[in-house]
């Protein structure tokens, strides 16, 4: 079968490599459109990460082929499925950080969904795979993991109806939060240095906008809400962006380190200020079965709408431009086809 083979980040090639073996309670899903990720985006760019490598882990595909023990699906279905299952049993799990538990970690779908085939193990089937109708966007079934991931943030941050939010960053991470805080009742300020991508946001539910490099951001949160931002989700995380949200959010109010920039992420904070002022700095990382049914059903329903995020779905041979793409903040997510 053919998959999409990254040697580094600037070499990308289809080759052939053996189609997953199956057990009998293992199918067979055959890739129809598989979306680009930041965290795909951050492991081509690290070298540390082992190459060459199939990457990719949104996608729809259809089931082509599976094993005597699979009743949940058939072959000929469209389905979803997203690549780490949690244990529920470990010392992590019982804490609920689900994405830290080692299973979690080691559980993946194989080889990758930049490819043609992979291969969805029982414990996927069970908890992290859904049916799509073929009457919809399939491809909207893309953003069901990374809403899931959103949902995961909301739910690690105490909220309460009303809050105001700070969304930093309003690319397709942003996008997605600003929907989901309106839609928890709540009201998202998105932030980011491209009006494009702002006016996106404004026509799909933030509450205010602004442009950091036009406005002064202090002083423009000020004049939305005098005590300060309850909660700011930072989709992306640099100096800059943190030491604005320590400055804007609101006393005990708290930070969602949502994205990051890699691995050379050191940046220095005033923990005086921190203390005295009871802030919370709370990264997510992930999500988990749960959310990932609760985004299904937000997605399949149409409670936020993500067709503004998807454009043109390009060959996967063209992946160095789609990710150029991506880079340069010309796409929201790259989705690509064999
Ligand atoms: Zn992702
Ligand atoms: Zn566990």
């Amino acid at each position: 079968m053919k998959a999409l083979l990254c040697y580094n980040q600037n070499t990308f090639k289809i080759e052939d490599i053996d189609k997953p073996g199956l057990s009998d309670s293992d199918m067979l899903v055959e890739m129809i459109y598989t979306g680009l990720c930041g965290s795909d985006i951050i492991k081509i760019f690290d070298a540390s990460n082992k190459k060459p490598a199939v990457y990719g882990h949104e996608f729809v595909g259809r089931v082509v082929e599976k094993g005597k023990n699979v009743s949940k699906f058939n072959v000929g279905d469209i389905v979803v499925a997203a690549h780490h299952i949690p244990c529920y049993k470990c010392h992590y799990c019982k804490h609920g950080n689900y994405s830290m538990c080692r299973h979690f970690k080691e559980t993946n779908i194989y080889p990758g969904a930049f490819s043609q085939f992979i291969r969805l193990s029982a414990e996927h089937i069970e908890h992290t795979t859904f049916k799509l109708s073929e009457n919809q966007d399939i491809r909207e079934a893309i953003f069901i993991e990374p809403l899931a991931c959103c949902i995961r943030a909301m739910e690690r941050v105490k909220f309460r109806k009303g809050d105001v939010f700070s969304v930093v960053g309003a690319g397709a991470m942003g996008i997605l939060f600003v929907q989901l805080i309106r839609l928890f009742n709540c009201k998202a300020v998105a932030v980011d240095i491209d009006d494009k991508r702002l006016s996106l946001a404004k026509k799909l539910g933030a509450y205010h906008i602004v442009n950091p490099s036009k406005s002064d951001i202090l002083s423009s949160i000020r004049k939305i809400t005098d005590i300060g931002i309850d909660t700011a989700v930072l989709t992306v995380t640099n100096k800059y962006t943190l030491s604005d949200a320590l400055s804007y959010i609101r006393d005990g109010g708290c930070i969602n380190i949502f994205g990051v920039s890699g691995k050379d992420s050191y940046i220095p904070i005033n923990f005086e200020k921190l203390y005295k002022r009871e802030a919370t700095i709370k990264s997510t990382y992930s999500a988990t079965p749960e959310t990932l049914k609760k985004a299904y059903d937000i997605i399949i329903n149409k409670k936020i709408n993500v067709s503004p995020l998807i454009s043109e779905v390009m060959n996967l041979s063209d992946f160095k431009t789609g990710l150029d793409l991506m880079l340069n903040r010309k796409l929201y997510k790259a989705i690509f086809q064999l």
